[in-house]
This record gives structure tokens, sequence and C-alpha cells, in this order.
């Protein structure tokens, strides 16, 4: 479901680099975001994957300023968002980019709604704030907003608290409060999750009309291969902290290089033969603790072999464009062992995901 084509020769809407987030505990340091770059152009939707625990909702929460204690955004990650850098702002500064700029769904629309408040209540307290609409311009507009979101009898259901709203149209009702906000740029953290499929596809479908619509970008995260292939138009495969392959939707999709990123495609159910078991990737995403000095995936992973513990991939070029990248011993292709695991020596920590590898 890909909806504007975006423009290579513009700056990013979002530019994430070296992004490094952790979380203090008596004992260790959880590097749960471990030092991912990318970057989302105007009118992009970008996808993050991976498994719970791979650190994709930190990411998100890191980009809106919301890690707070024991959590760290570290001093020399850097979020750009139309060349401003956001991690040196003031909590007075990013409310007011969190309140126009960027906007965020979340997966449990409950999470953005006041229980006590009717849902016309909360859209016209955003337009308040945001565009200075107040009375019966701010309930036309609120009514307007819920229209563009397809809820039916607008009028009506304005005046409804959250608790009257099926799941999907409270899902739709917070991102009507978004578009209050006129974002430019939106994050949306597994927002059909909780839904069914039916909904799940109404959803994504009117996310691609308003970013149509409004010339939006977004970042959208999840952990379904199915939604990703719907809405993305490049991917990053998270694993354990890092980004471990970045690519066109379309790309990834036809040509998976990292085990980890095959493994997920393997597992998505209708694939299998009558009576096949369902695919899974034996074990869990470790947490990560200590810098990454070898393949965090390798005891997981069917192809691991000896260097695998003892050297960190780096990105290298994978696909025959500098767009398809995969932080993975195996790779480049063509070479002896023994040539891949110097390459990857002598480039360092998979670091840098942004379509210009380490090479
Ligand atoms: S580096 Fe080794 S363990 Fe890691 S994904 Fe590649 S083959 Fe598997």
């Amino acid at each position: 479901m890909q909806s504007v084509e975006p423009d290579e020769e513009t700056e990013p809407v979002l530019a994430v680099e070296d992004l490094q987030t952790v979380f203090h505990t008596d004992r260790e340091t959880i590097r749960a975001v471990d030092g991912i770059s990318f970057e989302i152009r105007p009118g992009e939707t970008v996808g993050i994957v991976g498994e719970s625990g791979s650190g994709k909702s930190v990411t998100a929460r890191s980009i809106m300023g919301l890690v707070e204690s024991p959590g760290e955004v570290r001093s020399d990650s850097s979020i750009r968002f139309n060349g401003q850098e956001l991690t040196e702002l003031s909590d007075t500064e990013y409310n007011e980019i969190r309140g126009s700029g960027i906007g965020m769904v979340f997966q449990d629309p409950q999470q953005s709604l006041n229980p006590v408040y009717t849902i016309g209540n909360q859209i016209r307290e955003a337009l308040r704030v945001n565009q200075g609409l107040r009375g019966e311009a701010a309930r036309e507009e609120a009514i307007s907003l819920l229209e563009s979101v397809a809820i039916p009898d607008a009028a009506r259901r304005l005046d409804e608290y959250p608790h009257e709203f099926s799941g999907g149209m409270r899902q739709r009702a917070v991102i009507a409060m978004m578009l209050a906000c006129d974002p430019e740029f939106l994050i949306c953290d597994e927002p059909t999750t909780a839904l069914d499929v039916t909904i799940q596809a109404q959803i994504l479908e009117l996310l691609d009309e308003l970013q149509a619509e409004r010339d939006l970008s977004i970042l959208f995260i999840t952990h379904d291969m199915g939604v990703i292939a719907e809405i993305a138009d490049r991917v990053n495969v998270m694993y354990a902290g890092q980004i471990i392959e970045s690519a066109p939707v379309d790309a990834l999709f036809a040509n998976p290089k990292h085990p980890y990123t095959r493994g997920l495609l393997g597992a998505i159910p209708g694939q299998q033969a009558d009576g096949e078991p369902l695919r899974t990737i034996e074990g869990d995403v470790p947490t990560p603790n200590e810098e990454a000095t070898y393949c965090r995936f390798a005891p997981r992973c069917p192809d691991a072999f000896d260097a695998c513990n003892a050297v960190a991939p780096a990105h290298v070029d994978v696909g025959g464009d500098a767009e398809h990248t995969a932080a993975c011993l195996l790779y480049p292709d063509g070479e002896t062992e023994e040539t891949r695991v110097s390459h990857h020596q002598s480039l360092g920590t998979p670091r840098d995901d942004t379509g210009e590898t380490n090479e």
C-alpha cells in the first residue's frame, strides 16, 4: 500500500543517527536501542519490524522524547526533525513539537484518550491548543475530522465517551485527535495489533489515504511482517536493539538476506503445506546488556559458525544497491569465510543503516 512516491532528493523529515537508549538497573545497563540509524523522507512510510524486546517501541519513545528515568537517550545520539536536533530540546520545546510537528498513535488507544471526557471534548481541546479554534468553529472542525477518519454519524458520536466506541473506532478517534494537531510526521506504534483483521485492514487503508491527502511521513512499528508488506516503502528489521537488515519493502520480501529476516518471513502463517507445523524461530530475543562484540542472533541462527560468536557483524551491501544492507557475516556474497570475517572486523559495529554502507 505505497501511497506517495518518496522524494529521494529532498532532506529527510527525520534523521536518526547512532541512537542509543539505555535503562539503568542496580546490576546492569540494558542497551534497549544500541546505535541505530535511519532516515524518513517526506511522504514516505518507513517500517520497523521485530519481535517483542527488539527495541522498536523504545525507538519510538526516544524520538518522541518520552523516555523517563531510569531510561536515558545517550548524549552522542542524534535525532533530527526537519534539521532540528531533538535530543537538545527542553521539555517545553519538546511538548511543542509533540503538539504540532510529530503525532503518535499507540497500540492501545486508551493511552491517548481520557475516559472521563467525550471524544468531542478531546478533539476540540486539541484544536484549541494547536489551531486556536473555539466554539462552533472547533465543533465543525471536530466533526470534519471524525468524518475524515470514516466515523459514521460524526456529529452524534462527538458527544460520546471513549467506552462507547469499539476498539477500531477508538483508534480512529485517536488518529482524528492527531490530525487536529496537523502533524507532518506520524509515529504509529503497533496501532493495529489489538484489532481484528478486518478492522486492521481498514485502519491501514485510512492511514494510506490520510498520508496521500496530507503528505504525511510515517514511522510504522509492528511485529507483523504482513502489515509491513501492506504499508511500508522501506523496512528496518530490528533485533536486540540493533537494525540488522534495511531494504525497500519489495527487495526485503523478494530477497531477504539476514537469517533473522528469513526466519520472520518463514514464520508468517499460511505458507506451510497442509499438515506442516507452523515454523518458528526457537529461543527468545536476548536482553542486550553489553557492547555487541559478536552477533546477538548467533544462539538462534541456523547458519551460525564460529566467528559469529567473536565478531560483531557490520552492515554491508547485500542487494545490488546501497539501499539494501544487512549486518551478517555471511556477506558480502561470493567471498571466502576468512575474507568476509576480516571485512567485518575492519568495518566495526553495525551502526550505519541509512543506506550508506560501511564499505
Ligand atoms: S552473523 Fe552469523 S549468527 Fe549472525 S546472522 Fe549471520 S550467520 Fe547468523
